[in-house]
């Protein structure tokens, strides 16, 4: 995603976002997958209010497998059962020390519902220092590009992620008589 389009959110209300993921991540029911061999795949989500809240989720996996949700499925039905349904950002992280961890296809799909196409989404690793009560520097600086940065965080937007997605207004398309 190009920085020039990536809209400007104050660096405390990320830094803020980024540890909410965390503090997600660590609730996750997770006991059957251990996609990362050494720890269970445990994945938080969070989602950032265009008012400002920050609504969070994880992934609750199941015995059956297949009734499981990923966290950031919980994260939107957490936020649209409660009546809010626009977003300025989502951050996602799991206990993978690279920013390596993407929404997985379904999601994307669910995101895409109510996400506009610019909206980033930070693909955070497990060393994103969230202990701290401030942001680290370069986030301050916003330097994404410096080394620091891309240790810890992959963005991308909504359109990227999901390039000619279909979405709700193709349901107006015209249909032949
Ligand atoms: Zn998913």
């Amino acid at each position: 995603m190009s920085t020039e389009s990536r809209p400007q959110i104050d660096p405390k209300v990320l830094h803020k976002l980024f540890c909410a993921a965390s503090t997600y991540r660590d609730r996750a029911y997770a006991p059957y997958s251990h996609f990362n061999d050494s720890n269970m795949s445990s994945v938080g989500a969070a989602l950032l209010t265009t008012t400002g809240e920050i609504i969070g989720g994880c992934n609750i996996e199941n015995a059956a497998y297949s009734p499981g949700i990923c966290a950031e499925r919980t994260a939107i039905a957490k936020a649209v059962s409660e009546g809010i349904k626009t977003f300025t950002a989502v951050a996602v992280t799991s206990s993978i020390p690279s920013p390596s961890t993407t929404p997985c296809g379904v999601c994307r799909q669910v995101l895409r519902e109510f996400l506009p196409p610019h909206i980033p989404i930070y693909m955070l690793s497990s060393t994103y220092p969230s202990s701290s009560e401030m942001p680290p520097d370069w986030l301050v600086r916003q330097d994404w590009k410096s080394e620091e940065a891309t240790k810890v965080v992959d963005v991308e937007s909504m359109e990227s992620l999901l390039p000619k997605a279909f979405g709700p207004s193709h349901l107006d398309l015209p249909r032949d008589p």
